[in-house]
């Protein structure tokens, strides 16, 4: 079987690599000729662990193979995967561009009885859209499926080839039959695979990433609370994360759930809520609930420095949204950056991957520093935003020795509070006094 990715991102280059190593003939396709001219030589665009020595390995083995002509790749593939980006537009909703674009590639070119594949996330109802708009435009016969993707950056490889379970959206019983052949190697070890319609494919998708932002927007509130009131967040997290009904995972108190999916995903599912005359209120409540958490951490970097920002030196470890990727989209830094600078701070910052993206939002606006001690030198605060594992042994005599004041707001809890204390610091973590 051969298969064609239009859209060569995140998703797309995790998913055509691991499609290949399943042993699939995989073309993936993408608008940026720069991308691709890279990639066939094996550079990759992105950071993620694990994705260089598949991507080589079935370049290697000539399963792998990309290209930024469309047209070829619809034309000499069975199965035809769509994993454009759905940004959000300035009212929330999804911005549907990119995958009418794609739609119209897959139309202009569509040869034969094919299997066309929605991968990217997009609100109920697009995938029956895609579907219609290819029909009128190439008057072919061919099907059409809704599969979400449920990858997380920094474990994307893993996820691809460990996923708790697969959502196949299909009505046509040859779809369900192509993908289930695909993913046939998941099946072998036994992931739950789920078969529903082209709607609640969708819907899945948008109540996993609200349910889980939700997780995080609520155990956020409760470590605020836990700091008015003198208790510990990361027991009452433990103890929540103890009862079965509940589960550990996303309950981990930070500056603020961002990056690629959830932010977007949440605007946009209440979108679809009042659309249809259901608002999604617990959905619309998270949204609030992140942007006055994300307000608060400014506050707490503020008050540390005894309300004065104005030409004090800020140290900013950590710009991706989470360790383990490159990405910055909607990460919680850039609020917070945002706001120290318009209150007069000046920011120096250090993230062991985030650094290139990180200059292409800020441009000049702030100092980049080549490590962690670069930036302690003579800052006034030092802001741990996010959790890279190397944050979590920084030398403390050596940083306290470099720094102006000896502050530090630890936004993800990764050191050891008292330790802090007995080096010397004013320490503030996130839901703990
Ligand atoms: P991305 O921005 O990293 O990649 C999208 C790629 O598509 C870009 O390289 C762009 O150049 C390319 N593109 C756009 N229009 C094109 C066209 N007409 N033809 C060919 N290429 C085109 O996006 P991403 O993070 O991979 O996300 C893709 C989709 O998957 C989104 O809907 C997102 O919500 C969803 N998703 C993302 C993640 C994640 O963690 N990134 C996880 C699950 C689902």
């Amino acid at each position: 079987m051969k298969i064609a990715i239009i859209g060569t991102g995140y998703v797309g280059l995790v998913t055509g690599a691991g499609l290949a190593d399943f042993g699939w003939n995989v073309t993936c396709v993408d608008l940026d000729s720069n991308k691709i001219e890279r990639l066939k030589e094996g550079k990759l665009p992105i950071y993620e662990p694990g994705l260089d020595s598949i991507v080589e390995k079935n370049l290697k083995e000539k399963r792998l193979s990309f290209t930024n002509k469309a047209s070829e790749a619809v034309k000499d593939s069975d199965v035809i995967f769509i994993t454009v980006g759905t940004p959000s537009k300035s009212d929330g909703s999804t911005d549907l561009t990119h995958v009418f674009e794609a739609a119209k590639m897959v139309a202009d070119s569509l040869n034969g009885n094919k299997l066309v594949v929605v991968k990217s996330t997009v609100p109920v109802g697009t995938t029956r859209q895609v579907y219609k708009f290819i029909h009128e435009k190439s008057h072919n016969i061919f099907d059409v499926a809704f599969n979400p993707e449920f990858l997380r950056e920094g474990s994307a490889v893993h996820d691809f080839f460990h996923p708790d379970r697969v959502i196949i959206g299909a009505e046509t019983s040859r779809a369900v039959e192509i993908l289930k052949a695909i993913y046939r190697p998941l099946y072998l070890i036994q992931t739950p695979f789920l078969f529903t319609n082209l709607e609640t494919a969708e819907l899945i998708k948008y109540a996993a990433n609200s349910f889980l932002a939700m997780k995080i927007a609520f155990i956020n509130e409760i470590a605020d609370l836990c700091e008015k009131v003198g208790a510990d967040v990361h027991d009452v997290s433990r103890a929540l994360g103890l009862d079965g009904r509940i589960g550990p995972k996303f309950l981990h108190p930070g500056p603020g759930y961002g990056g690629s999916c959830f932010p977007k995903d949440t605007k946009s599912f209440a979108v679809t809520g009042r659309e249809y005359g259901t608002p999604l209120t617990l959905v619309e409540a998270t949204i609030r609930a992140n942007e006055m958490h994300k307000n608060r951490m400014v506050r707490k970097i503020e008050r540390m420095l005894e309300g004065k920002l104005k030409s004090k030196i800020i140290g900013i470890l950590g710009l991706a949204f989470k360790p383990e990727t490159d990405d910055m989209r909607e990460s919680p830094t850039i609020t917070i950056i945002e706001n120290l600078l318009e209150k007069g701070a000046i920011i120096k910052a250090y993230d062991p991957r985030a650094m290139e993206n990180a200059k292409g939002i800020f441009g000049e606006k702030i100092e980049y520093c080549d490590n962690e001690y670069e930036v302690a030198e003579n800052s006034n605060i030092l802001v741990i935003t996010t959790e890279w594992n190397q944050f979590r042994a920084l030398n403390l005599e050596k940083i306290k020795s470099l720094m102006k004041e000896p502050k530090i707001a630890d936004l993800r809890n990764v050191l050891d509070s008292k330790m802090a204390k007995d080096y010397g610091f004013i320490y503030e973590g996130v839901g703990r006094r």
